[in-house]
């Protein structure tokens, strides 16, 4: 599966906006764009203008970035959204949330989504019962996310898991201490996904 491999801290500030991409050091003063608040490259430092076909793909960009998702998986990810009922752009981030790599890091059960993603490869999550190790698996209302039985005893999700425990996650999902995980209350509306994303701008993209 391919995969982005290059420095992480430059997408933030590619974008010029924390994208969070890196768990607890983005909210350390090492974070990179607090340091260096300007694009990278030589030229970072004068940015011209964008035209509006730049301003639609950067908020593109931006999106695919905060997700941890590839170009031709976003593209599908907006045919999908296309053929839904409703509005385009809503739907297009419902699906990004719905993610398995989401719903952990959402839960407080990885300090990022990028961390979320390792460890549903490393098979370290359940969903409802069975072994899931595809971070993009789409959730659904009802379906129960839980850390694997035996990963119970790994020092890495004991710690995970007593940070979840201390966190709200977003009212669509329901956090379960003595279960160590949680389940999909409902479909995420707009209003509950806190991602700083125009998502309107993504859909003119798509629509030249
Ligand atoms: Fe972005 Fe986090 Fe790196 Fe800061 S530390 S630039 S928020 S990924």
């Amino acid at each position: 599966m391919a995969r982005y491999t290059g420095s992480t801290c430059r997408l933030c500030r590619r974008e010029g906006t924390k994208l969070y991409l890196k768990g607890d050091r983005c909210y350390s003063p090492k974070c990179a764009l607090e340091r260096r608040s300007y694009a990278p490259g030589i030229h970072g430092q004068n940015r011209k203008k964008l035209s509006e076909y730049g301003i639609q793909l950067r908020e593109k960009q931006k999106a695919r970035r905060i997700y941890g998702v590839l170009e031709t998986q976003f593209r599908n990810y907006f045919a999908r959204a296309e053929r839904m009922k409703g509005i385009t752009g809503e739907n297009l981030l419902q699906l990004l949330e719905r993610r398995l790599d989401n719903v952990v890091y959402r839960l407080g059960l990885a300090s990022s989504r990028a961390e979320a993603r390792q460890l549903i490869r490393h098979g370290h999550f359940r969903v409802n019962g069975r072994k899931v190790n595809i971070p993009s698996y789409l959730l659904r209302p009802g379906d129960v996310v839980e850390v694997a039985e035996k990963s119970k005893e790994s020092p890495k999700l004991i710690e995970l898991m007593e940070k979840a425990a201390e966190q709200t996650p977003p009212p669509w999902l329901e956090y379960d201490k003595e279960r160590a995980g949680g389940r999909v209350l409902s479909l995420p509306t707009r209003e509950q996904i806190d991602v700083p994303v125009q998502e309107h701008l993504i859909v003119e993209l798509y629509s030249k």
